[in-house]
């Protein structure tokens, strides 16, 4: 993967963080991205795309890149994606050029996936990869939350909260985990865990050079 360009006066580079929030849907990990986005600037979002339907409220090529079944096959075979997985009935996958991109113009990036994306990308870039998990306070709680959406029908809410089972199942394939009971105290623990990732020596590509100077 790419370095980061050196903007360090001490000629300190540093190679970018693959950043993975994953969660069930109503644990509050959208809410977490946004603010972590609207905070940081040297963090950018990866948009995947799908073939799912597009929802109210959500803008194509913003969201997701929304993509017809033929369209998404295209782009597998073609190798595309960096990672690529059957979610629900649909299918999800991460374009490899944006990422590339970001990681080529500095940026830290951030993904939204879920568990199987977490794995995939771990396994092709390793230690550039960091896996946060955010647990809803409860399994009541998410109910509640997600009925409070009140978008969904009693028989999708219910889907969901399998699906969500299913996602906690995978718990053990993540570096941190967080409980989202309070949403700022989450967003100020998911920032510290991008903070120290951020410092960590495995990161710093220009560090030889720097001592060298340091200690002549
Ligand atoms: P939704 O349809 O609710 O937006 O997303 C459903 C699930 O798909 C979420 O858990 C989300 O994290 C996951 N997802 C979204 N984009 C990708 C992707 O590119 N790759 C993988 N593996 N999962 C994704």
């Amino acid at each position: 993967m790419a370095h980061h360009p050196s903007t360090d006066p001490h000629g300190l580079k540093r190679r970018g963080v693959l950043f993975v929030l994953s969660s069930p849907s109503g644990a509050g990990k959208s809410t977490i991205a946004r603010m972590l986005l609207a905070d940081d600037p040297e963090l950018a979002m990866s948009v995947s795309a799908t073939t799912r339907t597009i929802r109210d409220g959500e803008v194509d090529g913003r969201d997701y890149h929304f993509v017809d079944l033929e369209e998404f096959r295209r782009m597998v075979a073609a190798d595309e994606f960096l990672e690529w997985a059957h979610v629900f009935d649909n299918r999800y996958g991460t374009p490899r050029a944006q990422v590339e991109e970001l990681l080529a113009a500095g940026k830290d990036v951030l993904f939204d996936i879920d568990w199987q994306g977490a794995q995939q990308l771990f396994q092709i870039a390793g230690g550039d990869v960091v896996r946060v998990f955010i647990f809803p306070p409860s399994m009541t709680e998410l109910r509640a939350r997600l009925e409070r959406r009140a978008t969904d029908a009693e028989a999708v809410i219910d889907a969901r909260m399998a699906r969500a089972a299913n996602e906690v199942s995978h718990w053990d394939g993540y570096d941190y985990v967080l409980v989202n009971d309070d949403v700022q105290a989450c967003f100020r623990g998911v920032k510290t865990i991008l903070a120290a990732e951020r410092l960590r020596r495995s990161r710093q590509t220009g560090l030889i050079g720097f001592i060298r100077r340091l200690t002549k």
